[in-house]
This record gives structure tokens, sequence and C-alpha cells, in this order.
């Protein structure tokens, strides 16, 4: 609940008690008093909401058989169009830093953004997503896992990474292997999670050592604890919806994107018109 949602609670409370009484104005402010989210500054617990969506596959539908569940695959031409809305809608896409900067309380969004992000670091992002990324100046936050690079033909190469990086794009970790936070411990935990940021810093630079988001969405108190350790800003889980707070920076709440259109609207305009 936000702060003014809590004062709204409250003063329902009294109207429905009918014309207030004197004492009834009493207890709402000593209510209001005692409360101290109803009064206080802007910036309660979850008070930004910037939804950080979550893209994997952009690829055809021949192209992503096998996979069947509708957070994983997209057509690149419902990708196409959900960017187009955004546009359209002159919806600010946001970067993850900046969102960062603003849960800390070092800078500000504009009203009603979104930040774009990214897993797994697939060729068909670097095919299908980033063009259109380009064409209508968004920044988007990409999470390859680094084992990947220029070794299996269908992630990216180290040269796209960069490219897309000098293009205003953001690299994060997404651990080496793609492997579990909450199956690790010691060394192992140490090579996914500090290993696959230092190897990103030795090959794009410090940029890339700021953000990561963990496998499979899964997490778990040494996960939290690890990616901290190793230096990171922040990490984004996989669910958990579009509010977020500073408190929540080792497991930041997100938002799987599907190609259903009214879930999408719903999440990136809540203001708008039903269609
Ligand atoms: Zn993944």
């Amino acid at each position: 609940m936000s702060a003014n949602e809590h004062v709204t609670s409250l003063l329902l409370v009294v109207a429905e008690a009918g014309y207030p009484s004197p004492m009834s104005l009493v207890r709402f402010l000593l209510a209001a008093a005692l409360c101290p989210l109803a009064l206080s500054a802007q910036r309660a617990p979850d008070s930004l909401r910037v939804p950080i969506l979550v893209y994997h596959n952009i690829q055809s539908k021949a192209e992503a058989r096998g996979i069947r569940a509708p957070d994983l695959t997209m057509r690149p031409e419902v990708f196409a169009a959900q960017m187009q809305y955004l546009k359209d809608r002159k919806i600010p896409v946001v970067s993850f830093i900046a969102l960062l900067d603003a849960l800390e309380g070092k800078g500000k969004v504009p009203p009603g953004a979104v930040v774009l992000t990214f897993d797994d670091g697939r060729l068909n992002q670097y095919q299908s997503a980033y063009p259109v990324l380009r064409k209508h100046g968004f920044t988007a936050t990409f999470f390859p896992f680094t084992h990947a690079m220029n070794k299996n033909p269908k992630y990216f190469t180290w040269a796209q990474l960069e490219e897309m990086q000098k293009a205003g794009m953001t690299i994060g970790s997404h651990t080496s292997l793609h492997e579990r936070v909450d199956r690790m411990k010691g060394d192992k935990m140490h090579a996914e999670i500090s290993g696959s940021r230092e190897l990103l810093m030795s090959k794009l630079g410090k940029a890339a050592g700021e953000l990561f988001s963990y496998p499979f969405g899964v997490l778990a108190p040494q996960g939290d604890s690890a990616v901290r350790a190793a230096g990171y800003r922040a990490a984004r889980a996989y669910t958990g919806g579009a509010w977020n707070n500073w408190q929540l920076r080792w497991r930041l709440r997100a938002v799987p994107v599907t190609e259903d259109m009214k879930r999408f609207t719903a999440m990136v305009d809540p203001g708008a018109p039903p269609s």
C-alpha cells in the first residue's frame, strides 16, 4: 500500500462512519499521527512503479519449436508491436541504472517509465530485438551467461556485446554456466557470480559489472550474499510485479513478458482506456 492509498483508506474509514463527528475526527488524526506511512514523504517502501520487463527469445514460431512457456519466446512482429506501442504512447524507456539511481534517491525517472531487459544472451535478440531498440532509440539491459560467448553460435559474440554497449545498451551477468544460485556454494558460487562479472568487466569494462540477473529466477539468501560480495550494485529476480524499492536491490522484482498484448498494455500503460 502506498502512502496515498493509506491516507485514502483512513479517510474512507471516517467517511463510512457517516458525517464525521468530532470524536471520529480525533480518532482519524490520531491514527494518521501514529501511522508514519500516512504522513511520511514520498519514498516509502514500494514507492516506485517502474516495471522491469524481461524478454527471452525473439524468434519465429518455427525457430521456437519445443519451447512452450509463453514467457520464453516471442515472435519478432509481436516484439516490434510492443516497442511501437511504447513509442506511440510516449512511454519513457529508462536504463536499469537510471532506475537504480532513482530507487537509491540519487535521481529521478519520468512518470510511467519502464525498463527493458533480456536474459540469456541469445543471438536472436541481437538479430530481432536490437535493431528495433535502435530504431526507436530505446535502451535495454542484456544478461548473457558468459560461458556461451564466442563458443556457441546460438549466443552473442563478445564483439556483438561490445557493439550493443557502444550503442547505449547495458550488459550484466547471468552467471557463467546458467546455474541456480540455491544449488551453489564455495568456489562454484564464486566462479559463477564473481567470475562471470570479472570476465564481463575484462571484456567490456567496468560498466558491465553493475548488474546481475538470477538464472531461472531462483532466489536464495546465499545468492543475495554472493552477488553483494562480488561487487554488483543490484540484481534482478524474474517475477514479483512492477513495484520496487532500494531495500529490494539484491532481488528486484520484474515482469516476464508474453505475447499477450492486453497483459502488456495493462503493465506498461495502466492508465490507458481498455481497447
Ligand atoms: Zn536465463
